[in-house]
């Protein structure tokens, strides 16, 4: 199979859905069926472009079960920019290049593998934003 054609595909599928309530505009992330803004009902779906920056960064040493392979690592609370905050790990980077306000983009990883048939987990994650050439 191409990578790129199956990349594209999996980002489809694990796109940041989220909501954009109809009485008020707000953005909401993750998806709740009720505005926390105005109190309206808001069921409509909205899918994020998966850019941000860092709000917040901190390193965990002592992981969940599960995820002792990836210790330690960087839980960073995102901006999208469409307003949201969510919390997510951060990938490809050393926590002395995190900074506050780093832009990022959102891929999917592989989180975490139970047992040995495998059964493995995606989810997203954020990586510092590439950068154009020459930039
Ligand atoms: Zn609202």
């Amino acid at each position: 199979m191409n990578s790129s054609a199956h990349w594209r595909t999996r980002r489809q599928r694990l796109s940041l859905v989220g909501e954009q309530c109809p009485h008020c505009q707000a953005m909401l992330f993750p998806p709740r069926d009720v505005c926390p803004e105005c109190g309206g009902s808001a069921q409509e779906p909205y899918a994020y472009d998966g850019q941000g920056t860092v709000y917040s960064y901190s390193e965990v040493y002592a992981p969940a079960e599960g995820f002792a392979r990836y210790a330690p690592y960087i839980v960073a609370l995102v901006q999208l920019d469409e307003g949201p905050l969510l919390t997510a790990q951060l990938t490809d980077v050393d926590a002395e290049d995190v900074y506050v306000g780093m832009p990022v983009e959102m891929v999917t990883r592989k989180l975490r593998e139970d047992g040995p048939d495998g059964l493995i987990t995606y989810n997203y994650k954020f990586r510092p934003a590439l950068v154009p050439a020459g930039a």
